[in-house]
């Protein structure tokens, strides 16, 4: 329930009824009674009576899942001093019924909105982009591009190397657009000034690296809690701790795997050329709005400072608004975003339903790059710039009569495993080829795994850390370890 007391009730140390009142009355008139919907049992109330008339609670209060006090006024003699300690405006005031009203939200707001009444939505626009030649770009600077082209208006940040060029682009552009740049005074500010631009059902996103991720990771949870977008491109760098500035995939298993507490997933997506960092920084606002949810662009500080040919697209996105934001017309201001939930009835049922929206995902947004893998024998599996490396590498095994081919997830949650199913039925042996500590084959494994596939090949990996990436030779060394290895025991590879 939800009460508004009139603001001329606020209790304060000024109130006239404390200062001015002879104290006779004031005895009277300051027994303590006890709101326990404001009650949070803090217990400041019971240290500062003398008589003990106040006692710490016992039973949950259903209204607020917390205890609030008990009170035996018996020995009471009206002295104030609990209603002086307690905190809460509205904890523990004079007598009721001289002061006090509850007034009902119905009164003031209406009745609340249906599920039926729901706020009309403004869909987004498609507006014709002039044909331009192709640019040459870095590829911070392509997916500061594709966000504007998805609508993106809002960005947060703050600056972390190798990601900076990102964001400043988008300080130099922004103002342009009347967008908002903003940076953060750190990036847990700035996850929570996406929560605020994601709840008013705005695109807004940020350029991060590793260490910046981390400290995002509370405030990703709460977004997936009260089911709202944004896009955190983290272009990620050596760790653990400050680590470097060097590329790593560093952070594969904390997107996939640890995007802050409870039960969180998002779409993971990891571009390999300035191209998908454009093209996927697009998507990335269409997921994110499609299913209310976070979406993290994974790349890596080498893809972030590599320049590469990136064509924009024919159209780019006038952002609408959609129906559930908190927006300040009459039609949305009805709207509630929250990701608390007190009852535990409440609370399952939101899990419910935030796993059947991951079990959508899922199902709808598998995406994965496919090369030379028809006849693939041996199959290397690699993602960002690892995957150039294994692409270079897969070209020079055929060229050696070996029937390579690769595998490059594009979403890493959900791992694509439809169609790397198929693919396992001929291979013999898969290689798994990153710049870090497994993080991309326990992915795969767990994939695999949970797809029960009988017999997966046997699996291999090629691993570097601290922005030394696996380089074209050692990785065609390691496949041809592997086929030495086979021909002794006398299997084709
Ligand atoms: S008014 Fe004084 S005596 Fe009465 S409960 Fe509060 S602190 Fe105790
Ligand atoms: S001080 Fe106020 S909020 Fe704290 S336990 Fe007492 S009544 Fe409750």
């Amino acid at each position: 329930m939800w009460y508004r007391i009139p603001a001329r009730l606020v209790k304060s140390s000024l109130d006239p009824q404390w200062r001015e009142a002879p104290m006779s009355t004031v005895r009277e008139r300051l027994k303590p009674h006890l709101l326990p919907q404001f009650c949070k049992g803090c217990g400041r109330c019971i240290e500062s009576c003398t008589r003990h008339c106040i006692s710490a609670g016992t039973e949950i209060n259903a209204a607020t899942g917390l205890i609030p006090v008990n009170l035996d006024l018996e020995q009471c003699n009206g002295c104030g001093l609990c209603i002086s300690a307690c905190p809460e405006p509205y904890g523990l005031r004079a007598e009721p019924g001289k002061d006090f009203v509850l007034e009902d939200p119905k009164a003031l707001f209406g009745a609340r909105r249906a599920a039926s009444e729901v706020a009309p939505s403004i869909p987004d626009e498609l507006l014709p982009l002039p044909a331009v030649e192709p640019l040459v770009v870095k590829g911070n600077y392509a997916s500061a591009i594709g966000a504007l082209i998805a609508g993106c208006r809002h960005f947060y940040g703050y600056p972390i190397t190798p990601s900076t060029e990102g964001a400043e682009l988008m300080a130099k552009l922004l103002p342009k657009l009347r967008g908002v740049f903003m940076q953060a005074v750190s990036e847990t500010a700035t996850v929570n000034m996406m929560y605020g631009c994601g709840g008013a059902g705005m695109k807004a996103m940020t350029f991060t690296s590793s260490p910046g991720f981390s400290l995002m990771l509370e405030g990703i949870s709460y977004m997936i809690g009260a089911e709202l977008p944004g896009v955190f491109v983290n272009v990620m760098r050596g760790g653990p701790g400050l680590g470097n500035i060097a590329p790593e995939q560093a952070d594969i298993k904390l997107a996939c795997r640890g995007l802050g507490h409870g039960n969180t997933q998002a779409v993971v997506l990891a571009p390999s050329t300035p191209q998908e960092m454009l093209d996927l920084t697009i998507l990335a606002f269409d997921l994110s709005f499609r299913y209310r949810n976070p979406v993290v662009i994974l790349s890596d500080g080498y893809l972030g400072q590599m320049t590469g040919t990136v064509r924009l697209p024919g159209t780019a996105v006038k952002p609408g608004l959609p129906s559930w934001a908190v927006s300040g017309d009459r039609a949305h201001r009805g709207n509630l975003i929250c990701s608390f939930l007190l009852s535990e009835a409440d609370l399952e049922a939101h899990n419910i339903h935030l796993n059947s929206k991951y079990a959508a995902m899922k199902a709808a947004e598998q995406r994965a790059d496919l090369f030379e893998t028809d006849d693939a024998e041996v199959l290397l599996v690699a993602c960002n710039t690892p995957g150039r490396m294994a692409k270079g590498a897969v070209r020079e095994l055929r060229a050696r009569g070996i029937k390579a081919g690769l595998f490059r997830p594009i979403s890493l949650w959900p791992f694509p495993i439809d169609a790397l199913r198929p693919l396992l039925l001929r291979a013999h042996r898969i290689v798994v080829v990153e710049a870090s500590n497994g993080q991309l084959e326990d992915e795969m494994r767990l994939a695999i795994s949970h797809d029960s596939v009988p017999r997966p090949p046997a699996i291999a990996s090629v691993r570097r850390f601290g922005g030394v990436l696996p380089q074209q030779k050692e990785i065609v060394d390691r496949v041809l370890e592997g086929v030495g290895a086979a021909l002794v025991e006398g299997v084709r590879v």
